[in-house]
């Protein structure tokens, strides 16, 4: 038996068997084999070569109709790294002199020549490392083959085991048999962990070295209020946790039974509570644990479901099933939010250096007019059929915001000309995540009218501290007082000017936050559709007036360890079992 400890990033307990999946968008964990092993591991990786080269000679077969085109450039590109021989003698060197197993050989060779080739100056070159990290996913899919097919489907109880899940497989999992998941890597608001806290599976990240201590098939707890994951329990410790887990279950049992009951505080102060959801079919959830409504719907996981980019249609369809699923209830559309750690690295386009400050979110949107467009269509065609209210992410300034309005105008005039019917006032609200945006919100709030604070980012962005990055977890706090004085500038430059303000990051989530946003003037929260009921006690059990006595208390500390002790015992007097 062994306990390894991690951040808890989705609460509740698994026991499960292990599968345990290597990673196509990250590196793949440096793992040796016998030295017996390695004929064995040499004929994969020329396999794995051969294969490739009857798939790209195909794909080029394929593309003989097309003239003017440099896909078969692109191929002809592929073929030559494929067919070089010092390439292969490289790789299979390394499996014979480091007993490495053939994926960590190919990755490891591949990746060095593509960096080798990211920093030489001309661009001609140094786009050439996307073509290699293409080769290399290539040739890992067919080492890996049979383990992803293993991922994809599952068809019994398991927990994934992985060194880092990408929201790509996260969205492809089979939900009904993944009970839980352990990473390596990632932190509290990495997307992974947002998403298994939106279909409420239990996860633990930052282990580690999880991975390197585990096989398939090995039983495992993942307990995610504690943070702990156990690696081949025993017999009494199985039951104990089954116990737990019987005990957590019937507390959400009893939570679940205030759904209906409104969100209101002692003192009659109307909360609204609001789901947030990746997809369509975690509309029904956020209404049946009490949501308001949808406060944030990431759109960017349509990408994630399929290799191809979605059409109109697609798009369409997706909202117009969210928002008949909600029926009056407000939903905010959130407009693609891809880049960072969604989509745009693993995808055709270059891998950047420091892509969490790189072309991501509305950036990315308005260099790629035509699928910011496509989305934009949909999403005022969607807006005939319930309260659909549209959200731009990670607006730093002023032009931005105007310039995503201008092409939305332009939609709509489109729309008008083949007389679509769309909604003329769909209210347009942004996203406050960067501390640019916090800073200027009092200029911001004349332009949209709504805010929503993204406070993952905003966090991110203000401490200088990779969401996603383990490394750096501890320094990763929503209690940092210079988040806090932005959240707080933001609410009141909100208030001034009459618009109304959301939280929508993970800190709305967090019950020990609760209080303290209420004291600071917040009466509207989206969450990870699982937390609604308990947030919703902690309202039950306020009154404002003391909710306004935390928030001035806070805002006169200036240490983070501080703010989060004292908001820690203020949540405990009010729900003990939380801590
Ligand atoms: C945020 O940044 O707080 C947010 C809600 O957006 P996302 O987590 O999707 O980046
Ligand atoms: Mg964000």
């Amino acid at each position: 038996m062994e306990i390894k400890k991690g951040i808890a990033v989705s609460p509740g307990i698994a026991i499960a068997k292990a599968l345990v999946i290597d990673s196509e968008d990250y590196r793949i964990p440096r793992r040796t084999i016998m030295p017996s092993q390695r004929q064995v591991e040499i004929k994969k990786v020329r396999l794995a070569f051969k294969h490739a080269i009857t798939e790209v000679n195909t794909l080029e077969a394929a593309q003989s109709d097309v003239k003017e085109s440099n896909i078969k450039d692109i191929f002809a590109v592929h073929l030559r790294f494929l067919r070089d021989k010092s390439l292969r003698t490289k790789i299979t060197d390394l499996i014979e002199s480091d007993h490495y197993t053939a994926e960590f050989a190919v990755s490891t060779t591949l990746r060095d020549i593509a960096s080798h080739f990211s920093r030489i100056k001309d661009p001609y070159i140094s786009e050439r490392a996307a073509d290699i990290y293409d080769i290399e996913r290539r040739l890992l899919k067919h080492l890996l083959g049979k383990k992803r097919e293993e991922a994809a489907h599952i068809t019994e109880e398991v927990v994934v085991v992985a060194h880092e899940l990408s929201p790509t497989q996260t969205a492809g999992f089979d939900k009904s048999f993944v009970k839980g998941m352990a990473t390596d890597a990632g932190g509290r608001t990495s997307h992974t962990a947002i998403v298994a806290r939106s279909l409420g599976i239990p996860a633990v990240v930052a282990l580690e070295d999880v991975t390197a201590n585990i096989h398939g098939g090995d039983t495992v707890i993942i307990d995610g209020n504690r943070g702990v994951v156990i690696l081949n329990p025993d017999e009494e410790t199985i039951l104990q946790h089954e116990a737990y887990a019987l005990e957590f279950s019937r507390l959400e049992h009893e939570l679940d039974s205030i759904k209906d009951l409104a969100a209101v505080t002692r003192d009659n102060v109307k909360i609204e509570l609001l789901g947030n959801i990746e997809f369509p079919d975690e509309a029904q959830m956020v209404v049946a644990k009490g949501g308001q409504g949808i406060g944030l719907y990431r759109t960017e996981f349509l990408y994630l479901y399929s290799e191809n980019e979605p059409t109109e249609e697609d798009h369409y369809e997706a909202y117009a099933q969210t928002v008949k699923a909600l029926g009056n209830k407000p939903v905010i559309i959130r407009t693609l939010d891809l880049g960072a750690d969604k989509y745009t690295q693993s995808k055709r386009f270059v891998p950047e250096t420091n892509p969490q400050l790189g072309l991501r979110s509305i950036r990315f949107c308005l260099q790629n007019l035509m699928m910011f467009k496509t989305q934009l269509r949909a999403i005022l065609r969607a807006s005939v059929l319930g309260d659909v209210r549209l959200m731009f992410p990670l607006i730093t300034s002023l032009q931005e915001l105007r310039q995503a309005k201008m092409i939305l105008r332009d939609v709509m005039e489109d729309l008008d000309e083949y007389g679509l019917p769309y909604n003329h006032n769909i209210p347009i609200g942004m996203m406050v995540e960067t501390p640019a945006a916090a800073l200027m919100a009092s200029t911001f709030a004349r332009e949209v009218s709504f805010f929503s604070i993204g406070t993952n980012d905003l966090i991110q962005y203000t401490l200088a501290v990779d969401r996603g990055n383990e490394r750096v977890s501890s320094l990763y706090s929503a209690a940092d007082p210079a988040v806090l004085r932005l959240v707080r500038t933001v609410v009141q430059d909100a208030y001034k000017a009459q618009i109304d303000v959301k939280v929508c990051g993970e800190m709305a989530s967090e019950p020990e936050y609760i209080m303290l946003l209420i004291g600071m003037g917040v009466r509207s929260f989206s969450l990870a559709p699982p937390m609604l009921p308990e947030i919703k006690q902690i309202v039950r059990s306020v009154t404002a007036e003391s909710c306004n006595q935390i928030a001035r208390k806070v805002l006169t500390m200036n240490s983070e360890r501080q703010i989060i002790n004292y908001l820690r015992d203020a949540t405990r007097k009010i729900l003990p079992e939380v801590f």
